[in-house]
């Protein structure tokens, strides 16, 4: 589940909804250009949101988020390795204190590394409807380069532009899969970290007009949006089609750019120590 600041922009049976993400697409594509870093085409991170003893939101009496979470991933990565992705899972079971799950930030390092297409956070909530749609809440940064290290608080700056489009993206599909998608900001661990197109996905239930909602725990409810997905990525990959790296990746963002109007002083921080919960964190 993800806690927002600020209302969403509910974009379901509205006539204006195309047109409406069409304008959040709109960014200067001059300046997404200037920012589009080398990425690998074919790779997709998820990121299943909790797990172990972080159990998230109670989506009803004996269904955990965590499971939720878990269950989505499982049931998109065969639909994305179908169309040529090679997906890369922060986690692939509910692990024990014995094997512990990874903490956001080492999540975000895997996600880093993999210098993926897109990075896709799932979560799961038993309030609202349809999917809602998360990009970070930072400020967009198009001055600093991708080539240089960020700083790990506000990597995300920097591919915010993308991370707005790939959102943009996926509202559009979902809407013509006729799942009402909801597009917002919230800086949920660990997208400020990420660098890459980075999306958090918040799996809701489904309202249906005079009838009662279908829960999000419909296996035809969450096909469909996996479906969904899986064309949405399927386009991202074909039009933004940024190069392919063509030297060693950066495992982790460690200092700023010095020359970065927004950098912030030098943050050796290889593992830093998980930071209270923020207003607009997952539960
Ligand atoms: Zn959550």
């Amino acid at each position: 589940m993800i806690q927002i600041r600020q209302p969403a922009t509910n974009l379901r049976r509205s006539a204006l909804a195309l047109a409406t993400l069409g304008l959040i697409g709109s960014f200067n594509p001059h300046l997404g250009a200037q920012t589009t870093p080398t990425f690998n085409h074919n790779v997709i991170v998820l990121d299943p949101a909790h797990g172990g003893a972080d159990t998230g939101a109670r989506i009803s009496d004996r269904l955990p988020e965590k499971d939720v979470t878990l269950a989505f991933a499982q049931r998109l990565r065969p639909l994305l390795a179908a169309a040529g992705f090679t997906v890369i899972s922060t986690r692939d079971a509910d692990l024990t204190e014995t094997a512990p799950n990874l903490t956001t930030e080492q999540r975000a390092g895997i996600a880093n590394h993999a210098r993926a297409l897109a990075c896709i956070l799932i979560h799961a909530t038993p309030s609202g409807y349809g999917v809602h749609l998360y990009t970070s809440s930072l400020p967009a940064d198009e001055s600093a380069e991708p080539a240089t290290t960020l700083p790990w608080d506000s990597a995300q700056s920097t591919y915010l532009t993308l991370s707005l489009r790939l959102a943009n993206e996926l509202g559009v599909t979902l809407l013509h899969a006729d799942i009402p998608p909801t597009l917002s900001h919230a800086s949920t661990r660990p997208i400020d970290n990420l660098t890459c197109p980075a999306v958090a996905l918040e799996l809701a239930p489904l309202e249906v007009p005079d009838a009662k909602p279908t829960p999000l725990s419909d296996n035809n409810y969450q096909q469909r949006t996996a479906q969904a997905i899986t064309e949405a990525l399927i386009s991202w990959r074909s039009h933004e089609a940024p190069p392919s790296p063509t030297a060693t990746p950066a495992t982790k963002p460690a200092t700023p750019k010095p020359t970065s109007p927004t950098a912030k002083p030098p943050a050796p921080k290889p593992a830093p120590a998980p930071a209270p919960a923020a207003p607009g964190a997952p539960r």
